[in-house]
């Protein structure tokens, strides 16, 4: 039978015993909870990086049900991707822009972030040679230094947009550098910058930009402040906190299990190396499984000496390197036999193992874990 990795990743019948299940029950309490927390402001789901390793296009049809207002995504082809698989809700591509993609965005309804007033004007010129309007919000920087026209430069910016014609506005805004802190100085001092930037309408008697949005999930947990009329939640969404600092003040659950099978099972004689570079080895008869994922499918070969897995309920450490696709496990005296469950990422009656226990093995972030999950890694989704 011909396998690609198209085909196992769209059906319910998956072949590979390592997969990622994504619980909808979940992704709706969390949007439904961020909904509630911040309306009467629309909210954006974020869906970049194949919807933080949930699956780009199972997640945004699933949101586009649910009534998301919009959808958000970091790249021109996470937007195309999306068109092609029908979603018909607006798609804000957040990253910056070149010139040669312009067309792309306008041919198929993307919303464009005009980031600076020459990327404002190519996007205006390239809009009228096709007789279209382009849709764009504006970017302002109020202190990421990432992308977007500075706070303190801003008006020339506003002012050009104003000027456009085959350019709609839709929208307007800004990104924190610092939502998710203890310490919300920054983040404050960012908000007052980009209300600075706001009152040109009012001062100058035109009209904003319908869309004015600044809160990611940082800023969705503590920053109400800053919800103006749209909300742009990732992680929080996919029911992971974006930091251990931040006010858990909204509650979700993560949506995400990653689980595998037990391949293969041996006894490891004493004085007898596991794995590439023999990092580790036996010191008494050790009983041990072989579990089929690796550092290819997003398993960190930095978490070597420190992950766990669970298997019939009971936590057991990795031994050994982390290969590219097997990892070995010390079951100790216990007992695990082929095709028993592993979880990568999961919980059971007794225990779990959370995204933020890999991120910390890792040396990482939650959504460093959650990005790299291969997509060679079948996604399936249970209600
Ligand atoms: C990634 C991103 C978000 C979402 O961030 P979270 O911390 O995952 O909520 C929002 N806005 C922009 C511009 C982003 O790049």
């Amino acid at each position: 039978m011909p396998i690609n990795h198209a085909t196992i990743s769209t059906t319910q019948d998956v072949v590979r015993p390592t997969l990622v299940e994504v619980n909808l029950s979940r992704l709706r309490g969390n949007f439904t909870a961020i909904k509630k927390a911040v309306a009467p402001a629309k909210v954006m789901p974020v869906l970049k990086a194949n919807a933080y390793g949930h699956g780009l296009v199972r997640v945004a049809q699933f949101m586009q049900e649910l009534g998301a207002d919009a959808i958000g995504v970091a790249v021109l082809e996470e937007g195309l991707l999306l068109r092609e698989a029908g979603i018909t809700i607006p798609i804000l591509v957040l990253g910056g822009v070149l010139g040669n993609q312009i067309p792309h965005f306008i041919n198929h309804d993307l919303t464009i972030t005009a980031s600076s007033i020459t990327k404002l004007q190519n996007i205006e010129w390239a809009a009228k040679a096709l007789g279209r309007i382009a849709k764009v919000h504006l970017k302002i920087d109020t202190g990421m230094e990432r992308i977007g026209v500075h706070y303190y430069s801003a008006e020339g910016f506003l002012r050009t947009a104003l000027d456009c014609q085959n350019v709609q506005v839709e929208g307007i805004y800004t990104h924190f550098a610092n939502a998710d802190a203890a310490d919300l100085r920054h983040a404050r001092l960012q908000l007052q910058r980009f209300q600075e930037v706001l009152s040109f309408y009012r001062r100058h008697g035109v009209e904003r930009p319908p869309l004015v949005h600044a809160a990611n999930s940082g800023a969705v947990l503590q920053l109400p402040e800053s919800y103006f009329n749209m909300v742009r939640p990732g992680i929080l969404l996919y029911g992971i906190y974006p930091s251990d600092a931040v006010r858990r003040s909204i509650a979700v659950k993560s949506a995400l299990t990653w689980k595998s099978r037990v391949v293969y099972f041996k006894v490891i004689t004493p004085g007898h190396p596991v794995g590439y570079g023999s990092r580790w080895q036996t010191q008494a008869a050790t009983r041990a499984v072989t579990v089929p994922v690796g550092y290819g499918d997003g398993y960190f070969r930095s978490m070597s000496g420190r992950a766990q897995v669970i298997i019939r309920g009971a936590k057991y450490p990795v031994i050994g390197a982390i290969s590219m696709d097997q990892i070995v496990v010390n079951i100790g005296d216990d007992s695990a036999y082929n095709d028993d469950e592993v979880l990568l990422i999961g919980e059971t009656e007794g225990a779990s193992i959370t995204v933020e226990d890999l991120a910390a093995w890792a040396g990482t972030i939650p959504y460093e874990i959650l990005t790299n999950i291969n997509t060679r890694v079948p996604r399936v989704y249970s209600e």
